[in-house]
């Protein structure tokens, strides 16, 4: 009887392993920023598609760098143009796990601009670390980058943005941001490609060579601010 006790003890005790806890998965930070820096080299390649990211080349592209503004951005066949995760976020309004995309944990100078049609969206300088695993800006890079809508996605209304450009689904803004702003974007780091410093400055030197300044005359001054004190 008394041994039964003891081994009834000791498989109790046995019981403990399932107590072990269970070892955090540690991001592979390194291997993301070795990534994200391979693919800021790739941008000044890529700027004759600026939006075609990982995905395939489609015809498109050279219509849609030519004038990215006037493009007409619904034609595009995004299911080429994409990553399958790429897909699933931006036109499917889908939300990557936290922790798992690129640029949760990535803080190099740069430019964030949108996937699917290369607008940019956020500076790096907007960019502030945030435990919610997701990365994450206090302000978008202009208020014309990104439009608004009410999403009821999960019970209660959100502000979901897009892309004004393409329309893209890019994640969602919140009024709890810990800096001056108040603001907190939310963004799927599949909705965005980073162009790094190096690469923006390579960008601006060769628009410069392209477009030799112009002997413009200056604009006249309107009478407007006289008439404004009449
Ligand atoms: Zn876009």
């Amino acid at each position: 009887m008394r041994k039964t006790i003891a081994l009834a003890i000791l498989l109790a005790a046995g019981i403990c392993p399932y107590a072990a806890v269970q070892g955090e998965q540690p991001a592979s930070e390194k291997k993301q920023a070795a990534e994200s820096a391979a693919e800021a080299k790739r941008s000044i390649e890529d700027r004759a598609a600026p939006a075609a990211g990982d995905a395939k080349q489609d015809t498109v592209a050279d219509d849609a760098a030519a004038d990215p503004e006037r493009f007409d951005w619904t034609k595009v066949d995004w299911k080429k143009r994409l990553t399958r995760l790429q897909y699933y976020i931006t036109r499917e309004a889908g939300t990557e796990r936290a922790f798992t995309g690129k640029y949760w944990d990535f803080f190099k100078p740069g430019q964030y601009r949108c996937v699917g049609c290369g607008l940019p969206l956020f500076e790096s300088d907007a960019k502030f670390e945030s435990d919610c695993g997701w990365p994450s800006f206090d302000r978008p890079i202009s208020e014309k980058a990104l439009t608004e809508h009410v999403d009821f996605k999960i019970g209660y209304p959100r502000t979901e943005i897009r892309c004004r450009r393409c329309q893209a689904h890019l994640g969602h803004v919140f009024n709890d941001g810990p800096t001056d702003t108040g603001q907190r974007y939310c963004l799927n780091s599949a909705a965005m490609k980073f162009v790094s410093e190096k690469a923006l400055k390579a960008e601006k030197e060769q628009s410069a060579e392209q477009q030799p300044p112009t002997d413009k005359p200056a604009p006249v001054a309107t009478d407007a601010e006289s008439k404004a004190g009449e």
